[in-house]
């Protein structure tokens, strides 16, 4: 059987979502698989997750220090994985809103990072294993969605970007984490330490480190043993080759 990620080259692989710690949770240990493989990835967040505040959150915490301590944390636990580049776009956190502004803004990065594998999530996942799935989610996978198709490729869409000398691309292939309709399981076991170890970094976010290190083992496969745990990471993949 083919893997569905051997590609026979190195791949750009631009990873757009709302907030620091999605692309860890969502598929860092695919992500961790693939910077080991030899492909180059890059984030591109559209907020710093400052208004990330909960249980272990310090009463005097402000949403500004929370930005800074986000961006710190997302750097260091991107350099776990193997990603080359962390970005910020700095749209405010929990009101991201899928509109034509934002559409553009990720045009715009598409046609600067011209990746050959964009990663986002799922807009239709309305329900999460916590809960309701943040709409900030929803919101970056739709929007990043829409900016693939159709106007990324396209050169009559957002013409002020031509002006700017950003020119059409077309991603390759579109993979959408966080999704209900799976069609491609990646066997993270070999990575899932990695990926462990990157959450880690996101100190702001995971309270007390016991009780986080007992939910993520629990995400492993129904025919896991306990000498032999196995976990996987599900994507929808759209090709466009
Ligand atoms: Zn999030």
């Amino acid at each position: 059987m083919t893997l569905p990620d051997i590609w026979d080259s190195a791949q750009n692989i631009l990873v757009v979502l709302a907030h620091p710690d999605d692309p860890e949770f969502f598929c860092g240990a695919t992500l961790a698989r693939w910077a080991r493989l030899g492909h180059h990835i890059t984030y591109q967040l559209l907020t710093c997750g400052d208004k990330g505040f909960n249980e272990s959150t310090p009463t005097d915490m402000t949403t500004d220090a929370l930005c800074s301590i986000r961006h710190a944390e997302q750097i260091a636990a991107a350099k776990v994985i193997g990603v080359e580049a962390v970005y910020f776009m700095g749209c405010a956190d929990g009101y991201l809103v899928p509109d034509i502004n934002l559409r553009r803004d990720i045009v715009r990065v598409i046609r600067k990072f011209k990746p050959d594998i964009l990663i986002t999530c799922d807009p239709q996942t309305l329900f999460a294993v916590y809960g309701i799935n943040h709409p900030d989610h929803r919101a970056a996978g739709q929007a990043t969605m829409d900016a693939v198709f159709p106007a990324a490729g396209n050169p009559v869409f957002f013409p002020e970007l031509l002006t700017e000398g950003y020119l059409p691309h077309m991603p390759k292939e579109v993979w959408c984490s966080l999704t209900m309709q799976p069609d491609t399981i990646i066997d993270v076991t070999d990575t899932w330490p990695i990926k462990l170890e990157a959450l880690l970094e996101h100190k702001s976010q995971i309270g007390d480190i016991e009780k986080f290190k007992e939910r993520m083992r629990s995400r492993r496969t129904e025919d896991s043993t306990d000498e032999n745990p196995r976990y996987e990471e599900r994507f929808r993949v759209v090709k466009y080759h």
